[in-house]
């Protein structure tokens, strides 16, 4: 039906539009009678009825077309049926706006009786009519567009904001990569140069983790360096963030520490780690262990404070001599 202008399609049932009840006259009712309808129940239009069904249409323009006539009395007797518009163009309530709208440009007219399945009239919709149901659906249409717009663009954000946290976590030991430490100590450097803050930092390298790769295979060692990290978010306090610094090796940053605060945080993870009592027969210890580094920024007299790469050199300082005191333990506090 709306093949030729689908955009004005429109679903939405005739009768949800029509604007009034319609008024009825019989044939033989008086012109005066209809114009009384017209005039003082503002009806626009009057329905002529033959046993219930409709078999012509008065419209105000019928009656100022003969107007003239009766007020010469040339039709003082004139009825309903002498001015009324035949044959009755109708369409059943239940049917589309759309074919409601077609069927008045196709046989170019302003109003349209509505009838129910019987063909008994129920109402009258105007083109005015229309042309609000069309607003509607069209509105309708955009809401819902907007809605959906809303819809994907909230899905959108939320899947980058999960790509933006994946890409700041290794997936292996699904604590914060490389990248998110590097940013995260680029931040405590700013804070600590503004603030004149001190934080420290440990470095924690599984002992002769090589050793047991070679023994035990790659695919426990996976599973020894998720056990481990796992302990260390067990072990450090909640401001405290960990890292996975490279291969066997995981950064811990404790924002407002100093030597005092971060060694005994040090000391609980390497507890933890040995207490998991992960078989190791190639280490001296007989379990897997490791060892920690630390190294604290404090602030120089003169406002300076050491740099990221100075305060990492100086972890690895302290956790080689970790190394070289025999594994499982820390070293001494390093401040650059
Ligand atoms: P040390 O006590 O001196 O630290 O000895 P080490 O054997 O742990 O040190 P080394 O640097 O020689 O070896 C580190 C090992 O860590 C070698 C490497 O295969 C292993 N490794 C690094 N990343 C991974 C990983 O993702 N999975 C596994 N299974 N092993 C890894
Ligand atoms: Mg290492
Ligand atoms: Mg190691």
């Amino acid at each position: 039906m709306n093949d030729s202008n689908p955009e004005i399609e429109t679903t939405t049932p005739v009768e949800d539009w029509m604007s009034r009840d319609p008024e009825c006259v019989t044939r033989g009712a008086a012109l005066s009678e209809v114009a009384t309808l017209m005039g003082v129940r503002r009806h626009s239009c009057v329905v002529v009825c033959e046993h219930d069904l409709p078999v012509g249409l008065i419209s105000e323009r019928d009656m100022v077309r003969v107007l003239s006539r009766v007020l010469e009395g040339e039709l003082s007797d004139a009825k309903a049926e002498d001015v009324m518009s035949t044959p009755v163009i109708s369409i059943q309530g239940d049917r589309p706006v759309g074919e409601a709208t077609h069927l008045m440009k196709a046989r170019q007219i302003r109003r349209l009786l509505v009838v129910d399945e019987r063909g008994g009239p129920v109402g009258i919709v105007t083109q005015s009519d229309m042309m609000r149901a069309h607003r509607n659906t069209i509105e309708l249409h955009q809401r819902t567009l907007e809605a959906r717009v809303a819809e994907r663009t909230a899905e959108l954000e939320t899947a980058n904001e999960q790509l933006e946290t994946l890409s700041r976590i290794d997936p292996l030991m699904n604590i914060g990569n490389r990248r998110a430490m590097e940013e995260a100590l680029a931040v405590a450097h700013q804070r600590s140069l503004r603030y004149k803050r001190t934080y420290s930092i440990i470095l924690l390298d599984v002992d002769k983790f090589k050793a047991y790769n070679d023994t035990y295979g790659h695919p426990r060692g996976d599973r020894v360096l998720r056990d481990i990290a796992r302990e260390v978010i067990a072990s450090i306090r909640v401001l405290d963030t960990a890292y996975r610094y490279g291969g066997e090796e995981i950064l811990i940053l404790l924002p407002e520490t100093g030597a005092a605060g971060a060694v005994p945080v040090a000391e609980r993870v390497n507890r933890s780690v040995a207490a998991l009592a992960t078989e190791h027969h190639s280490s001296a210890h007989g379990v897997v262990t490791i060892s920690a580094g630390i190294a604290t920024s404090v602030p120089h007299t003169d406002g300076s404070i050491p740099g990221v790469l100075d305060l990492l050199a100086a972890a690895d300082q302290s956790l080689y001599e970790a190394k070289e005191a025999g594994r499982n333990c820390l070293g001494a506090v390093v401040q650059p």
